[in-house]
């Protein structure tokens, strides 16, 4: 396996960052979660801006450009050559000292991991999965924007203990507000009546990828489509619920604590989506 770290690919046992760099001292650094379909990577651009975005509002000033990051991203997956894959390319603050101060850190460090992508089992995608809701609320704008996609991922780690302990695979996260915000990896939608709502940006969320092609592809398809701000209950009582993220792309829901949700399978406006997200990733549109 090659990683590329600040401008070369070298081996995984030879990628390695010093102890004193502040991404492992203290999170401080951004990343993203991208999949490849072959050599296509889905959503490039998106990404890309995402990752810059991140790292912007963490007054982090990445040594390259979105271009430089692009052909960095295709170097490593062509390197590589796996069929499906996953990169993952980080930005830390890179080497300080023991004190907070971000800008005494000398220089950032880059690296991109191009590894197999971990799936949901197949059977989940027919018959979904179950959910609790976590004790642990997700992180408020006013601490730290969820739309930030830093290396401090406690917060979802907390309610991922939670659903680990609780034998599920995903939690949902509610804001301080007590209104659904989104899953420890994963954005949250549910359908009522036809419609497919899903959390603002306001709810404090970070705005997944998916999440935005899923909209798209259902305004496409002329199925309603809103973002707006809902409360548990409105899970529980759900004619359907599914989850998108890179790695899940469209998951069904169908349990939610003890609640089954509607008929505990994949709902039909599920599977349509599914269905028109699988014809996407195949098409050279949804670089
Ligand atoms: N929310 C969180 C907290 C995430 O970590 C992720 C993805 N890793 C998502 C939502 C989904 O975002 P995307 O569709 O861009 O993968």
């Amino acid at each position: 396996m090659k990683i590329w770290l600040n401008g070369k690919l070298v081996d995984r046992g030879a990628a390695m960052i010093g102890v004193y760099d502040h991404g492992i001292l203290y999170g401080d650094g951004v990343f993203e979660g991208i999949r490849a379909y072959g050599r296509r990577i889905f959503q490039c651009k998106a990404h890309i801006e995402r990752f810059f975005e991140s790292a912007r509002q963490i007054r982090l000033t990445i040594p390259y450009t979105p271009q430089e990051v692009e052909a960095a991203l295709r170097e490593t997956i062509a390197a590589n050559d796996y069929q499906y894959s996953y990169i993952r390319p980080v930005v830390t603050r890179g080497e300080g000292n023991l004190g907070l101060n971000p800008f005494a850190c000398s220089q950032p460090n880059v690296f991109i991991i191009n590894d197999h992508i971990q799936l949901y089992p197949k059977e989940t995608y027919e018959g979904g999965i179950a959910l609790i809701i976590a004790r642990t609320l997700r992180t408020s704008a006013t601490m730290l924007s969820p739309s930030v996609k830093s290396l401090n991922y406690l917060n979802n780690i907390m309610a991922k203990i939670e659903c680990i302990d609780a034998g599920v695979s995903e939690a949902i996260m509610l804001n301080d507000q007590g209104n659904v915000a989104e899953c420890t990896g994963d954005n949250i939608f549910i359908v009522k009546d036809g419609t497919v709502i899903t959390p603002p940006a306001s709810a404090g969320i970070l705005v997944g990828i998916t999440r935005a092609v899923v909209l798209r592809l259902a305004r496409q398809l002329e199925i309603p489509a809103v973002e707006k701000n809902f409360k548990p209950e409105a899970v529980y009582d759900a004619d359907e619920c599914f989850l998108t993220g890179t790695a899940a792309e469209i998951i069904p829901v169908t349990k939610v604590d003890r609640t089954t949700i509607a008929t505990g399978k994949a709902g039909p406006i599920t599977k349509k989506l599914t269905q028109a997200f699988h014809q996407y990733t195949q098409s050279p549109a949804s670089e």
